[in-house]
């Protein structure tokens, strides 16, 4: 995720760079400035400069939990708000939405955003262009693609367990969300979090194994360290659950860095 982030924000720069006549994104600096320009427009009371009209005509503030955010105008204050999202908080908000829809494609992904955010299509475009998976996906050569042994055929066999850093844009107290993927089935669980110690990611995850079964093994891509902690806050948590051994060192399945553990 970390490096599709640094891809994504490379790519977009490089796309301003060479496409000045483009419209960026606003940064958070440039959203308060402009938040305080349609404050003034509204309280302006006769004549309106140019600049103002245009703002009023496009856009509208709203308070939210004592935040001033700019959304789209709306023809009336019931529809729904639809956030401009800042340049900085592009990649938290898209990501959630690419890996909901499953690696979705750009029409997918502007179908999910239309009623919450304003992203233009080429920062989603870039988006995708930046995600490895995706990447691999469009140079999908049938002949190339025998993995079996780390596509899973039972239910619940595997499960991948990871965080999505909110703390630029945290809702209240909630500044992490948890991210837990079944195998088989592609599903995935969307927990918010406080925090992303083991513990409180480790009772969230035990909330969503009773609901859906634990896996057999638990994984993350590329942090061992942090599934061993989740583990061990969960055997506290469910002593039943005993952790059994580690991941036998299959090439394929090496990287996966896994842990196994089994309910007893
Ligand atoms: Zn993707």
């Amino acid at each position: 995720m970390q490096n599709h982030k640094e891809l994504f924000y490379s790519n977009l720069v490089e796309y301003y760079s060479k496409n000045k006549e483009a419209r960026k994104p606003w940064t958070h600096e440039e959203m308060k400035k402009i938040s305080n320009e349609i404050i003034e427009a509204k309280l302006t009371v006769g004549s309106k400069t140019n600049r103002q009209y245009h703002l009023l005509s496009l856009y509208d503030i709203i308070d939210i939990k004592e935040k001033l955010m700019i959304i789209k105008k709306r023809l009336a204050d019931d529809k729904n708000a639809v956030y401009i999202t800042p340049y900085e908080d592009l990649f938290e908000v898209l990501y959630p939405i690419h890996i909901s829809a499953g690696h979705g494609g750009r029409d997918k992904m502007m179908f999910a955003l239309k009623t919450k955010h304003y992203i233009p299509r080429i920062v989603i475009e870039t988006f995708i262009q930046s995600c490895a998976i995706c990447h691999k996906k469009k140079n999908f050569r049938p002949v190339n693609l025998v993995n079996k042994s780390i596509t899973s055929k039972e239910f619940s066999s595997r499960g991948q367990v990871g965080l999505i850093d909110y703390q630029s844009m945290q809702d209240g107290q909630y500044k992490w969300l948890l991210n837990y993927q079944e195998d088989l089935t592609k599903f995935i669980c969307l927990r918010p979090l406080k925090s992303k110690t083991p513990a409180e990611v480790a009772k969230e995850l035990l909330k969503i194994f009773l609901e859906l079964g634990p896996p057999s093994i638990l994984q993350n891509d590329n942090d061992r360290e942090f599934v061993d902690g989740i583990i061990m806050e969960l055997v506290k948590l469910w002593p039943d659950l005993k952790h059994i051994h580690e991941q036998p060192l299959d090439p394929q399945i090496q990287k996966l860095r896994s842990k196994k553990y089994q309910c007893t």
